[in-house]
């Protein structure tokens, strides 16, 4: 367990490793370190690494931290909904469809080439 204390010393914060970390734009990813330089033991805050789900790390730093998290939806147990980019997860959520459909007429077209192969139906006829 690691304690995220802020400069007053006054609220903690406990995060583990495996922590879901959530950005305000709706990307997931997990807690697979802390950082234990020197700069984090003396600030009292180990900064964060995470790994997106979808590939690559980042880090939740002492500059993040100092502008409450503004970045994150949520980490660990700790969540603020205000943090939530509307129209970022909006989008993420429009392009997630636009993805699906794709694959949808890819589908459709894979069965249509198929019947044509087999001789089921002219080409050029519509369904
Ligand atoms: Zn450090």
């Amino acid at each position: 367990m690691n304690n995220l204390i802020n400069e007053n010393g006054i609220e903690s914060m406990d995060v583990r490793l495996g922590d879901t970390v959530v950005a305000s734009d709706g990307s997931i990813g997990k807690i697979v370190k802390f950082c234990g330089c020197e700069e984090c033991l003396s600030r009292g805050f180990k900064e964060v690494c995470f790994q997106w789900n979808s590939g690559g790390e980042c880090w939740i730093t002492s500059y993040d931290k100092n502008a409450g998290f503004k970045l994150y939806y949520q980490i660990g147990e700790y969540r603020w909904p205000e943090h939530v980019d509307q129209e970022a997860l909006a989008n993420r959520i429009l392009s997630a469809e636009g993805e699906i459909t794709s694959a949808n007429n890819k589908k459709k077209n894979a069965i249509r080439l198929l019947a044509i192969i087999n001789g089921l139906i002219d080409i050029g006829e519509e369904d």
